[in-house]
């Protein structure tokens, strides 16, 4: 049994990206809530007011982006970077916060307690030179490159079933073998960021260590399931991380304002079950980042349904996954990526 020990960043609240705009301060404030209510067990919370420093952001991201971010603090009202991504006032002190958090949680779980990055903004969608998709720093890429470079650890898989591609954290990685990133994200022809395709495996030395699985229209835990199965475990079982890190994203609901995959309520349990095996096969630590996930109502019930097995895995978990299909086309991506893989990886 693991700990699970949510740390937010204590600006994750006052960052605002507009009025009404769906990446708001709500999704934290429910999400408290349900962990610091009586029915939440093994589970402890904190708020750190921290800041991680100009050199720590320095490693993933260019001076040029860090000094964009600074100067939109001192803007009346928002500053648009593009036509969903703004800042006030305190966005550049949240999100130099959430980095720190981040790196936090990559230094501190272990086997027994595991920390989930409760942060505000998110991070997979920021690229080296510039913030997007309401991602301002990249925290998982950060913490992550900062635990290589330190030498915390010497091979990082990276996990994001976000249902957006996280763009940011890919190309960040696209040249690093020793961080491993796989991303099970909607089809790029179903929306934003547009890219994630089969054949983006990286490049130079990297290449192989790129993982994207684009899924179609309304694909669920079915599909995810055999995703794992046939291409995330061979994969990472061979890679053999020494960390975990995990962008977790709830914009795959199937009732998401924004979303267009179809994993139900349930199916974050199944989630988490996949996500568990593979740090306790491989009994290593792991640490979660947050990500996207819109539905304001549904995420305490979301949040709770995935971590649950990551906290009580020897509990029966009700598995839709056993009655739903995957899809045809999910069937097809695996065949695809097996052929592009297989270069890389025995599959
Ligand atoms: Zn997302």
């Amino acid at each position: 049994m693991v700990e699970l020990k949510f740390i937010s960043n204590s600006l994750a609240k006052k960052h605002s990206c507009g009025m009404f705009h769906p990446e708001s301060a709500h999704r934290i404030e429910v999400m408290e809530e349900w962990i610091l209510s009586p029915s939440s067990e093994n589970i402890s919370y904190e708020i750190l007011d921290e800041s991680a420093s100009k050199e720590d952001i320095l490693v993933t991201h260019t001076t040029d982006h860090y000094e964009l971010i600074e100067r939109s603090q001192n803007q009346m009202g928002h500053f648009y970077f593009d036509a969903d991504t703004a800042a006030n006032n305190y966005t550049f002190e949240a999100a130099r916060q959430a980095v720190a958090v981040g790196k936090k949680a990559v230094w501190e779980s272990d086997r027994n307690m595991s920390i989930f990055a409760l942060v505000r903004p998110p991070g997979h969608h920021a690229t080296r030179t510039s913030p997007g998709g309401f991602c301002i720093f990249n925290n998982i890429a950060i913490a992550s490159e900062l635990a290589l470079q330190q030498k915390k650890y010497q091979r990082i898989a990276i996990i994001d079933f976000d249902q957006h591609f996280g763009n940011g954290t890919a190309y960040i990685l696209e040249e690093t073998p020793e961080i491993l990133y796989i991303s099970t994200h909607a089809a790029p022809g179903l929306g934003y960021p547009g890219c994630g395709f089969t054949e983006e495996v990286g490049r130079g030395d990297g290449r192989g260590y790129n993982i994207p699985i684009p899924l179609d229209y309304r694909s669920n835990e079915a599909d995810l399931k055999i995703v794992f199965e046939q291409l995330i475990y061979p994969i990472i079982f061979q890679f053999k991380p020494d960390f975990l890190a995990i962008s977790a994203g709830f914009d795959g609901y199937e009732r998401d304002p924004i979303g267009v995959l179809g994993v139900t309520s349930e199916g974050f349990s199944t989630i988490g079950m996949l996500i568990h095996h593979i740090a306790s096969e491989l009994k290593i630590p792991f640490a979660n980042f947050l990500e996207g996930g819109y539905n304001i109502q549904m995420l305490p019930e979301l949040l709770s349904s995935y971590i649950s097995p990551l906290i009580h895995p020897d509990q029966d978990y009700n598995n839709p996954s056993e009655y739903l299909e995957p899809n045809n086309q999910t069937i097809l991506t695996i065949e695809r990526s097996k052929k592009i893989l297989n270069d890389f990886w025995e599959l």
